[in-house]
């Protein structure tokens, strides 16, 4: 009898001829997630099994293999032969009670001697022996105990099934770049992207001395999170005290954000080039806040050519604050250290920017000369997952 991790997906059943490249790459990022955890891996039909680890290590797995964007659910079950004797044996130690159950036999293995509803019966028998105070219920039970007997001549017995993140594999999509701030929504924007399967690499805008280390360290530990979900996440520093400091002096300040936004766009879409990623991706959200209007988001597009996915620009804060505090996100996110956007602030930053105002504010600029300063001092840090 062994206990093993049982994962499932479900979107993938969907996909046709190309079924393989996503399974392969939920292989590789399910060996990637067991990390320094000693234990084997291997798929049955469209099943993954995690076994041989050390009942100690069950929980830490569980948490890890859980993040693994493409797995709806997973279960710790009980292997045992397709044998009767062996199955009810398993049966037999688990532990029921007070609630409604019911026993559910599934039997790929055709040759099995018992059908599947004799089988749900004894397993059944066996359950109320054991625990007096449990009720058989067949429909809307408490618990329901699952036998499943495999044509490969395995039997996996379970109870409970925990849910997973769901999503498609990373690695599967392609790349985008996450503008990340140190703010609620880009981490939870950089999740949404990455569940639906795409690979990961992060910009973030600083502006030392304005801006302090631990702000810096903000963003690394956020970004840290997110690779628990991601993988690993090339994350850039890209200095924009300069930037910030020219706008400031030259410009009419109620452009500040938009034209900050525009030049931070700019550097992105470069470094995104670099990385070989297709989109650039932000937090924002329709109406949030001032720079967030149809103008605003109009005005950061039209320096760019590359597309850019909002995956929050329909969610309401209170929607994107919950899946923050799901992801385990929210309370590095609500850390008050400065982001760059919040110094020089301005008081009334425009709310509906015009391009051909924005362009002739900009023109005060000298534009290519910023974003080449940006592109040459920036830093690069690796970020593995905090585990
Ligand atoms: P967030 O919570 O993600 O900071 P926000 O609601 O505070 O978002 P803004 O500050 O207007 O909104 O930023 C909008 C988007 O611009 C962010 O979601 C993020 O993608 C990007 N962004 C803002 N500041 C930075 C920064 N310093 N570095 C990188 N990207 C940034
Ligand atoms: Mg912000």
């Amino acid at each position: 009898m062994q206990r093993l991790i049982i994962l499932r997906y479900s979107e993938i059943h969907l996909k046709g001829s190309n079924r393989g490249f996503f399974e392969r790459h939920l292989y590789d990022n399910t060996i990637k997630a067991i990390g320094d955890i000693t234990a084997n891996l291997h798929k049955g039909g469209a099943r993954y099994i995690v076994s041989d680890y050390n009942v100690n290590d069950e929980k830490k797995l569980i948490a890890r293999l859980s993040k693994v964007f493409g797995f709806n659910w997973l279960s710790v079950a009980l292997c045992v032969k397709n044998d009767v004797d062996e199955i009810l044996d398993a049966v037999k130690t688990f532990n029921l009670s007070n609630c409604t159950f019911r026993v559910s036999t599934r039997r790929a293995d055709k040759s099995f001697p018992i059908h599947s509803s004799e089988l749900s019966a004894m397993a059944g028998e066996i359950l109320l022996k054991n625990n007096p105070n449990l009720k058989v219920q067949l429909e809307s039970f408490d618990k329901e105990l699952k036998i499943d007997i495999r044509e490969d001549g395995f039997t996996y017995i379970y109870l409970d099934s925990i849910k997973c993140v769901g999503g498609m594999p990373v690695g599967t999509a392609g790349k985008a770049i996450c503008l990340l701030s140190g703010g609620i929504d880009s981490p939870v924007a950089t999740y949404k992207i990455a569940k639906r399967g795409a690979t990961v690499v992060g910009v973030h805008f600083h502006s030392y001395p304005y801006t302090s280390e631990r702000a810096k360290q903000k963003v690394i530990d956020l970004a840290k999170i997110l690779s628990q979900y991601c993988g690993k996440i090339k994350l850039h520093f890209v200095s924009f005290t300069k930037v910030q400091e020219e706008i400031h002096k030259k410009c009419n300040s109620k452009f500040m954000i938009t034209i900050m936004r525009r030049i931070m766009m700019r550097v992105t879409e470069k470094l995104a080039l670099k990385n070989k990623c297709k989109a650039i991706v932000t937090g924002e959200s329709l109406g949030q806040v001032a720079s967030q209007t149809m103008e605003g988001i109009m005005s950061s597009n039209a320096v760019v050519s590359m597309p850019v996915y909002r995956p929050l620009i329909g969610d309401d804060k209170n929607d994107i604050i919950d899946v923050a505090k799901k992801i385990g996100t929210f309370d590095t996110s609500i850390l008050p250290y400065e982001d760059c956007c919040t110094v020089f602030l301005p008081k009334n930053p425009i709310i509906k920017p015009q391009l051909e105002s924005v362009e002739a504010e900009e023109a005060k600029l000298d534009i290519q000369q910023l974003v080449d300063d940006c592109l040459s001092n920036y830093e690069i840090i690796d970020i593995e997952p905090n585990i």
